[in-house]
């Protein structure tokens, strides 16, 4: 399998703190990875580098062969599917939920919201919305602040794999959710997952998460990769 995500030497400070260390991976396409790590070992960090919220200090970045390290967030935007950890992050709230699920759709094209929504797109819609399980599809005109976290975080998760990302970034996506809705939402981000055969990038705090879910398991240590483990050994 070719390789989609590739850091080589990855360094971030800031100020004086040194969050990321030398870090150098490659994630092959189709690999679902689990990133796990005590508080402030360089997680998020390490994901807003890929995704370019913030540049590494020094070291490089690439994404499907592109070397990505200086594109801006917004250009880089359309090779890349994120969910945030607060719910209000990634959609918004006063707006539809179709009008929501039809930005993601004309993400990165200048036909905008202005020319209305097809009934073949809403049909879509419907379609997807239907699989989510959570009686969305009939609500096609509430405004996405109504919704619960768990509601709005699989709008979200589908919004944010509309358009067949190259590599899905899941950022403590479940962590602000009640247990029952957080394993709804896992299964949800796995269903998904499987089914675009997406390469994904997960960051959990939950052990029996990262072991539960995906192929490949890193754990960071002090802005290191501590452990790479994948398949049967993981
Ligand atoms: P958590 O599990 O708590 O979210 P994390 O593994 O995601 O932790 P990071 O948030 O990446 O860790 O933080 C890595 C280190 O960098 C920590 O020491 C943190 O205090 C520091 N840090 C993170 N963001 C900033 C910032 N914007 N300014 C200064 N220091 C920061």
């Amino acid at each position: 399998m070719e390789t989609l995500l590739k850091l080589t030497d990855v360094n971030v400070f800031y100020g004086a703190i040194h969050a990321i260390r030398d870090v150098s991976l490659e994630v092959r396409e189709g690999e679902i990875v689990t990133l796990i790590g005590a508080n402030g070992a360089g997680k998020s960090t390490l994901l807003n580098c890929v995704s370019g919220a913030y540049a590494p200090t020094s070291g490089e970045i690439w994404i499907d062969g592109q070397n990505v390290t200086h594109m801006p967030e917004h250009r880089r935007a359309k090779l890349l599917g994120r969910v945030f950890q607060d719910p209000m992050m990634g959609t918004a709230g006063n707006m539809w939920i179709e009008e929501n699920l039809a930005l993601a759709l004309r993400r990165g094209q200048k036909r905008g919201l202005r020319w209305g929504i097809t009934q073949k797109e809403r049909e879509m819609f419907k379609e997807q919305l239907r699989r989510l399980d959570l009686g969305l599809e009939d609500r096609l005109s509430t405004k996405v602040k109504l919704l619960s976290g768990g509601q709005r975080q699989a709008l979200t998760l589908l919004m944010a794999t509309l358009q067949k990302p190259k590599l899905l970034l899941l950022d403590e996506h479940t962590a602000a959710l009640d247990p029952k809705t957080a394993r709804k939402v896992l299964e949800l981000s796995e269903q998904i997952i499987e089914e675009h055969g997406l390469t994904s990038l997960m960051v959990t705090h939950n052990m029996r998460d990262a072991i539960r879910y995906g192929n490949r398991l890193i754990m960071m240590h002090d802005g290191r990769v501590a452990v790479d483990v994948s398949g049967e050994e993981k």
